[in-house]
């Protein structure tokens, strides 16, 4: 028996050990992007990046306690490695805060980031940089996030960093936006001007008070934030862990809208293969790409074959419990070719920049 116990383990350490471990890892979730919203990029879009993965999988994306996760939960999952309950931000089912996968980063030296299309204090990119009990204690999320160890920061939401006497929404004595000043960080309101980025000081670009405009409507696309994060890292050369958020596929979801919600996906995408041609200079790089929930219950109805005059029937303006996919590509990918529930997602991230991490 001791023998055995003993064969498994040398089996099990051997498996781990000769597994390659990514040195840099970028996820990028689409908010609500289901399969038909994927299908509908790949026949429309001949540059879409999900025909260049290696890896494909499938994500079951229930909370805890509901068959249809919200994005709090959902991305709770992705971050932690545990089901939480909806509305839940980086905390288990009894509210304790759970590691995530950026303070692992950090843990280990490396650097971390997030991006988000929407307010950085949002539920997707909070479950990353947070833990509060309900996703709408954005300020408090504000609060954290500064106090936080991230080191990139990209995105909407700069009134929940802001004093109340500059229109924001802390309390007058506070405005962690002329903290970040006053302790030299690279702190920006635009992406146009990202000179003397010092490595050493977090970067944050608060690009509007709250969400960004919707794709389309912006002279930048979610692509050159991740530009401007991954030349950050370039320059630490510390290794990283960034999250990428396409938050307003969600929004256009829910408002049932298809031309908006596409251009959102192709915003999206576009920042997919910023972050595979990154991968294809850097092979030590894994890039995985899911989605949190499904938003909209929408079918890829009508068209033409070459993608033009897309047609795509909602059913709901809420979410649903269909799967998304996982497009992985990268050392580690063969972890994803599976059909796992959201939160081993994290667990395999885990173990690939800890391999001896222990989920209890
Ligand atoms: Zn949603």
């Amino acid at each position: 028996m001791v023998k055995k116990v003993f064969l498994y383990f040398i089996l099990f350490t051997g498996i781990i050990l000769s597994q390659k471990l990514p040195e840099n890892i970028i996820i990028l979730i689409g908010d609500g992007m289901g399969l038909d919203y994927v299908t509908a990029n790949i026949v429309s879009d001949k540059d879409n990046p999900f025909v260049k993965f290696t890896s494909i999988g499938l994500s079951l994306t229930s909370s805890a306690k509901n068959l249809i996760t919200d994005s709090g939960a959902g991305a709770t999952a992705l971050s932690t490695g545990y089901r939480s309950y909806n509305h839940a931000i980086g905390v288990d089912t009894l509210q304790k805060p759970l590691l995530n996968l950026l303070e692992l980063a950090e843990r280990s030296g490396k650097n971390s980031g997030v991006i988000a299309t929407g307010s950085v204090t949002d539920a997707t990119p909070a479950s990353f940089l947070a833990h509060v009990a309900d996703r709408q204690y954005e300020t408090e999320i504000a609060r954290q996030t500064y106090y936080g160890d991230a080191d990139v920061v990209i995105g909407g939401g700069r009134s929940f960093f802001s004093s109340a006497g500059k229109g924001g929404r802390q309390i007058e004595t506070i405005d962690y936006i002329d903290s970040m000043k006053n302790r030299g960080y690279n702190y920006f309101e635009d992406l146009k001007n990202l000179r003397n980025i010092k490595p050493d000081k977090p970067l944050f670009i608060l690009l509007e008070n709250k969400g960004l405009k919707p794709a389309g409507e912006r002279d930048y696309g979610l692509a050159d934030m991740v530009s401007a994060a991954l030349n950050y890292f370039t320059l630490s050369k510390k290794g990283f862990v960034l999250m990428v958020e396409g938050s307003q596929i969600d929004w256009a979801a829910h408002d049932n809208k298809t031309s908006q919600m596409l251009k959102e996906i192709d915003d999206f995408t576009e920042a997919v293969n910023t972050a595979l041609d990154f991968a294809g200079k850097n092979k030590n790089t894994l890039v995985i790409v899911t989605s949190d929930h499904e938003t909209g219950g929408g079918s890829l109805n009508g068209g033409n074959l070459d993608g033009t005059d897309l047609d795509i029937e909602f059913n709901t303006t809420g979410h649903t419990a269909g799967m998304v996919g996982i497009f992985a590509k990268g050392p580690g990918e063969e972890n994803f070719r599976c059909i796992m529930p959201n939160n081993y997602i994290a667990r395999k991230l885990f173990r690939l920049l800890d391999p001896g991490y222990k989920f209890h």
